[in-house]
């Protein structure tokens, strides 16, 4: 692995990091505080072609590589966290479709996945099923030319604005995980509608609902991949998208350093800054370390999709350290802020909120656990 960013990844480092600073900071605290979805800032991001980034050129997508886009998620992150996580799942929305879809279904979505006149969104995760996917109850029964869905999803991420799901049901059942197969459900399909709103700790600014399916009728066309293949095609856009939590992790991270640094530097206790302290020292110096680390394995967990090769261990293993060391990371910034770390007008009591639900989305870090272990002891 080469540890140099090639000129295209630093020139999107720093076209991001313009923009992220002067455009999205601003607006995150606004965002988190009246749970608002930053319309104009998804549709900037479109414009700069940033809403297809993973995709291929033949649809519109910008065919940037995987480090490109853990430093794109990266810089949002460190400027809004709430920002990326919503492009962080549109963007997962488009992977599995790209991998798994017929011509006629790239042909057909991706380019409004693209230029963003459709949002992403990904349905695995239910009332019963959370962890244990796979034990999902949604059902899927093929009535001539149809597919009708039942059931209920829950926690979904940009459930309240998405235009396309991919939603994960059962077409067979008692056959375990076998049974599942995944769709393609567009906004406005009759018995499609978005159910409860979720009120959270952080990330407030993406919505997260419930999705409820009532006979909900979709042409049997789609259907991505074959029947069965549902559970493969969820946990291979997990295996990319724990990737994005990494780089969400390392962005939050970041923050809880540039806000505690500036921070110690202009804080005066016992007649000199808090930054004078080697307690304080020492707790910035750790934050670094962790950082340098979660970055190292996120990039590398990135630089190894991009090859090809396979990437489950990775991405869990940059996963669960990025996930915990962000939570490590903002504890150590309010600590650093004193009682002022525990109040709105500073942003690391909100970064603070936003780095919990990293070790639980996209797989807790007990599943991250799971897979990591389940490579070292096959
Ligand atoms: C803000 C937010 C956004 C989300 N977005 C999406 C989305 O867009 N799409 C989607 O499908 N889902 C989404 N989720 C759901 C998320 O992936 C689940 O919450 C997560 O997988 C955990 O499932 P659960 O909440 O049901 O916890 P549970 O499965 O009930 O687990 C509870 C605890 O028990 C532990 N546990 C469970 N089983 C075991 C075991 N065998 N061994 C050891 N420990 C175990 C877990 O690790 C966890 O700590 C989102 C969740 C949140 C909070």
């Amino acid at each position: 692995m080469d540890f140099n960013q090639t000129e295209e990844q630093s020139l999107i480092r720093s076209m991001i990091r313009e923009f992220a600073q002067t455009e999205v900071a601003p607006k995150a605290a606004e965002l988190d505080e009246n749970e608002r979805f930053p319309v104009e800032t998804m549709q900037r991001l479109a414009e700069l072609d940033l809403t297809g980034m993973t995709l291929p050129r033949e649809y519109g997508g910008a065919g940037l590589d995987y480090i490109s886009y853990a430093i794109v998620i990266e810089e949002l992150s460190r400027a809004c966290a709430s920002t990326a996580l919503i492009l962080a799942v549109h963007t997962l929305a488009g992977i599995p479709l790209y991998q798994f879809g017929t011509e006629e279904q790239r042909k057909k979505w991706l380019p409004k996945l693209v230029n963003y006149e459709l949002l992403g969104a990904f349905a695995l995760t239910e009332p019963g099923a959370g962890t244990d996917a796979g034990s999902l109850q949604a059902t899927a029964v093929l009535d001539q030319s149809e597919y009708v869905l039942n059931g209920t999803k829950t926690f979904i991420t940009n459930g309240a604005e998405a235009g396309l799901f991919i939603v994960m049901a059962l077409t067979e059942q008692g056959v375990g995980t076998k049974g599942i197969s995944a769709f393609l459900v567009e906004k406005g399909t009759p018995g499609l509608s978005v159910g409860k709103h979720e009120r959270k700790m952080g990330m407030r600014g993406s919505s997260t609902t419930e999705l409820v399916l009532k006979n909900c009728r979709i042409p049997r066309e789609n259907l991505l991949g074959k029947e069965g293949q549902g559970f493969k095609i969820a946990m291979a856009a997990l295996d990319s998208g724990r990737i994005s939590i990494a780089a969400q992790s390392v962005g939050i991270a970041q923050a809880c350093i540039d806000e505690s640094v500036n921070y110690a530097k202009e804080r005066i206790q016992f007649k000199r800054p808090l930054a004078a302290n080697q307690a304080i020292q020492w707790m910035l110096a750790e934050m670094e370390t962790d950082v340098n680390a979660a970055r190292l394995l996120t990039y590398e967990a990135a630089h190894l999709k991009e090859t090809g090769a396979p990437v489950s261990n990775h991405s869990a293993m940059a996963k669960l350290f990025a996930s915990v060391i962000a939570e490590r990371c903002a504890s150590k910034a309010v600590q650093i802020h004193g009682g002022y770390g525990y109040v709105k007008d500073f942003a690391v009591e909100r970064l603070y909120r936003d780095a919990r639900v990293l070790q639980i989305y996209e797989g807790t870090s007990e599943v991250q656990k799971m897979v990591i272990a389940g490579h070292l002891l096959r």
